[in-house]
């Protein structure tokens, strides 16, 4: 088996190595991977600003074709590490090809997107001057994912840091090192300058902490728990004003009016609720219901979740995975006792199964008889359990929807073409949804969340040049004076 080391200057560097199993066959061991000790945080941050004026100096032409390879080497294998990230997150094989072709479009893109006009001429009030606002490279930027998009994340924040000129430290989730090794392995394979990306395994507490403070980082983006990202904050704000872009949790509702097709009310609950275990920043979790078709679709949608095919993230006929690990099914778990006990009924699931392998399988959970004030419908579970809310009428479940500290995604299903542009208008969220399932992204077009679920620029698409690069405006005066 061979020992996965992190990416320092351009070479692999590692002694102490720990095993990561995989949740769908605890027995399987996805890899070994290293743990970095604070000497190679420090020599991956050094690495980093050493490379990073000439990265930026190179013609844009050539990044640009740095990072098209990039991508398509990652599409050329996308189906080798789709099934890795299968086998380390437990999201299904089908999903994780998805996502390792997502992350090399994600290159590919950036590839492309840095060729655009950036700059800007504005007139002056002076006679015989002109002002131009030009983009520059924030400088090293330190990457923190979580583990529940091992590919995709890690592609969206690296690629547009390196496409503006940016050098990088990663710090993947522990859970799922594998997959950003693997994105590691092929940039070095891609031939990209020493330095230029680094990758450091290991422990988010300590690697975190040695990224925020380093007065050699000029920008940190994260995307993780609420909780992390305003420890992040601070910590940022206290070490030289470092810039930071959070994405963090959410408590996403899919409103469904009495006036919606039911087909697609319930196809859009099952995929934004389940798919992927439920364990999505973008999942729906509150269902609110109003009361003319609560009934109908709580019995549809009741049967649907049932029927849903829990297993290895591998066999072909499996439908919803196991849970990432025995921690995050432990608080799944926790919160349907909690649910329970808090008065809300459980319609379907609420157990774990058990398979031919030992992993960490739990039923589709679906809750009914919520209230929004319960810590079921108030706190993020993350995992695939979900709670039924009845409404009266469309203002009250605006109300109930945005009754959040969080404000990442908002669904609404709907026939009708002015509820849906009322709530377009009001639904608190960055990400709204009309007939379709809340759990929506595309790379190239902004992503992120109001309230407790963001904080900074947005991410993805041409704006994710608004974190990836700082303005100079300079007036120039043409004539003699
Ligand atoms: P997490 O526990 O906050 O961890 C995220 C990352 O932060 C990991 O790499 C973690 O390392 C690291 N970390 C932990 N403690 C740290 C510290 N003190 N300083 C700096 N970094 C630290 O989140 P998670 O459990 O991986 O992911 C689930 C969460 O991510 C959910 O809340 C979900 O909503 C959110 N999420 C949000 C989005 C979005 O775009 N809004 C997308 C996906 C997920 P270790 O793994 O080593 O602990
Ligand atoms: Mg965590």
């Amino acid at each position: 088996m061979i020992e996965h080391r992190n990416y320092i200057a351009g070479a692999w560097s590692g002694e102490d190595f720990r095993r990561n199993s995989n949740p769908s066959d605890l027995s399987d061991t996805v890899g070994m991977y290293a743990r970095a000790t604070e000497h190679e945080v420090d020599r991956a941050i050094e690495a980093a600003a050493e490379a990073q004026p000439g990265w930026a100096a190179l013609p844009v032409g050539a990044r640009a074709s740095y990072l098209d390879a990039i991508g398509s080497m990652i599409l050329a294998r996308a189906s080798e590490l789709g099934e890795l990230l299968a086998r380390e997150e437990g999201k299904t094989r089908a999903e994780g090809i998805g996502e390792a072709a997502r992350a090399g479009q994600t290159f590919r893109y950036y590839a492309a997107q840095i060729l655009q006009a950036t700059g800007e001429r504005f007139a002056s009030t002076t006679p015989g001057t002109t002002i131009d606002v030009d983009r520059r490279p924030l400088g090293v930027i330190g990457i923190i994912t979580p583990w529940n998009f091992p590919l995709a994340i890690p592609a969206w924040k690296a690629a547009p840091a390196l496409a503006y000129g940016n050098t990088v430290v990663m710090k993947p989730a522990d859970l799922v090192p594998g997959s950003a090794w693997l994105i590691a392995s092929i940039i070095h394979e891609a031939g990209v300058p020493a330095g230029v990306f680094n990758l450091v395994l290991g422990s988010g507490r300590m690697i975190g902490a040695r990224l925020v403070e380093s007065p050699l980082v000029d920008g940190i983006t994260f995307t993780g728990s609420t909780q992390v990202g305003m420890h992040i904050a601070g910590e940022s704000l206290r070490h030289g004003a470092k810039r930071f872009q959070l994405e963090m949790g959410g408590k996403n509702p899919l409103l469904v009016l009495d006036d919606a097709d039911i087909d697609v009310a319930v196809a859009a609950a099952v995929a934004g609720t389940f798919y992927s275990t439920g364990q999505r920043c973008t999942a729906s979790s509150r269902l609110v219901v109003q009361s003319g078709i609560h009934d109908v679709f709580v019995e549809r949608l009741t049967k649907a979740t049932s029927e849903l095919v829990v297993g290895h993230a591998l066999e072909a006929t499996t439908e919803i995975g196991p849970v990432v690990s025995e921690s995050q099914l432990q608080q799944d778990l926790d919160y349907v006792r909690i649910g329970r006990d808090e008065g809300a009924e459980v319609l379907t699931g609420g157990e774990v199964v058990e398979r031919a392998t030992e992993g960490n399988f739990m039923q589709p959970t679906l809750f009914a008889a919520g209230r929004n004030d319960m810590r079921i419908n108030r706190e993020e579970i993350f995992g695939p359990v979900a709670c039924v809310i009845r409404v009266d009428d469309y203002e009250e479940g605006l109300a109930v929807a945005n009754d959040t500290e969080y404000g990442l995604s908002s669904g609404v299903v709907t026939t009708s073409l002015s509820k849906a542009a009322n709530f377009r208008a009001h639904a608190q969220a960055g990400i709204i949804t009309i007939n379709r399932p809340t759990a929506n992204t595309e790379m190239h077009v902004p992503f992120g969340g109001t309230k407790a679920s963001s904080f900074g620029a947005r991410e993805q698409g041409p704006h994710a040049r608004e974190f990836f690069t700082t303005m100079t405006t300079t007036y120039t005066a043409h004539g003699t004076p």
